[in-house]
């Protein structure tokens, strides 16, 4: 079962679609982002001279460092293409750096990733990632409900309330991070309950984190469940995410994600590792080729999901390790 038909799609068709797609970031962000315009200078270019995906490999990736930056310098109205007020929230990340969020559906792209780990309508997920100014609970929050999935807004805070949450409500799902989860079971145990017979949980996308196998496989034989992760940042929401097959992340239907070297910002080949660059479809906070900083590598094999999207085949560290 799939979410949308994109997860599906012939990748010809799939990769006309995101070419759309960043063509309305391009042109939202020549005509608003005095960022990317200073880039375009650089460049000596306009937004229509990018004609293909190579032409567009050759615009310097965004750094996460220089919007920090440049928001203090200028203001986050800089790189918007909306009035501040046109958006739907403003959160603040450690850097410090504004991350916008604007009216679109499904604004952050997480649904397919919670579909594509077994969230169902009439699913109750405790939420442990934090509502308060950055963007996670309530970026993993909105999905849950697009889906038709209830929420507990638990916050990541104090651990005996959740194993309240757990034992007392039947709640099936839980969203946060895999060591915390970890952390609530041994807790639950130090209580004298038992995980497996006390609590109702089914299922946990987890994120935030690297996810090494064994600690995956700890949490799930803690709780009885199925472990799924999410891959993403603040600034863009989901990039990839795991299916029930494992084996990697299918990339976001709802960004171009490519796999660059670090120094020069051009793509590698298939399958060499590299940095993360990843373009949302945001037009009113357009972001073209923002570099997320991570490792990866990009997985083309066949996956048995279904799913046609290539896979990034997990974090490998961080570029700054690399370089
Ligand atoms: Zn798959």
């Amino acid at each position: 079962m799939y979410y949308t038909e994109y997860e599906t799609e012939p990748r010809d068709k799939r990769m006309k679609r995101k070419w759309k797609g960043v063509k309305e970031v391009l042109l939202a962000a020549e005509r608003a982002s005095g960022e990317f315009q200073a880039r375009l200078r650089d460049l000596g270019a306009c937004a229509r001279d990018f004609k293909d995906w190579d032409d567009y490999a050759r615009i310097p990736p965004l750094r996460r460092r220089d919007i920090v930056k440049w928001q203090q310098e200028h203001g986050i109205g800089w790189f918007l293409a909306a009035r501040s007020g046109e958006l739907s929230r403003i959160y603040r990340s450690p850097g410090p750096i504004y991350a916008p969020e604007g009216r679109g559906p499904d604004y952050w792209a997480w649904s397919e990733g919670f579909f594509a780990a077994g969230f169902r309508p009439g699913d109750l997920a405790q939420m442990t990632f934090s509502y308060h100014m950055a963007p996670a609970g309530l970026m993993f929050e909105e999905p849950l409900r697009d889906i038709g999935c209830a929420v507990i807004p638990a916050g990541p805070d104090n651990t005996e309330k959740q194993i309240e949450f757990l034992a007392e409500l039947p709640v099936n799902a839980f969203v946060g991070m895999a060591s915390h989860l970890k952390a609530i079971g041994e807790k639950a145990r130090a209580m004298g309950l038992d995980p497996l017979e006390d609590f109702h949980l089914e299922k946990a996308y987890v994120a935030a984190e690297p996810l090494p196998e064994s600690l995956r496989a700890e949490v799930e034989e803690m709780f009885g469940i199925s472990v799924r992760q999410g891959y993403g940042t603040a600034d863009v929401g989901c990039i990839a995410y795991e299916c029930r097959e494992l084996g990697g992340m299918h990339l976001s239907n709802y960004r171009h994600v490519e796999i660059c070297d670090p120094v020069t910002g051009l793509p590698v080949p298939d399958g060499e590792v590299g940095e993360v660059v990843v373009t949302p479809f945001f037009t009113d906070y357009p972001l073209v080729r923002l570099a997320t900083g991570d490792l990866s590598s990009m997985d083309l094999s066949r996956c048995a999901c279904g799913r046609t999207a290539r896979k990034l085949s997990g974090w490998k560290g961080r570029a700054d390790d690399m370089v």
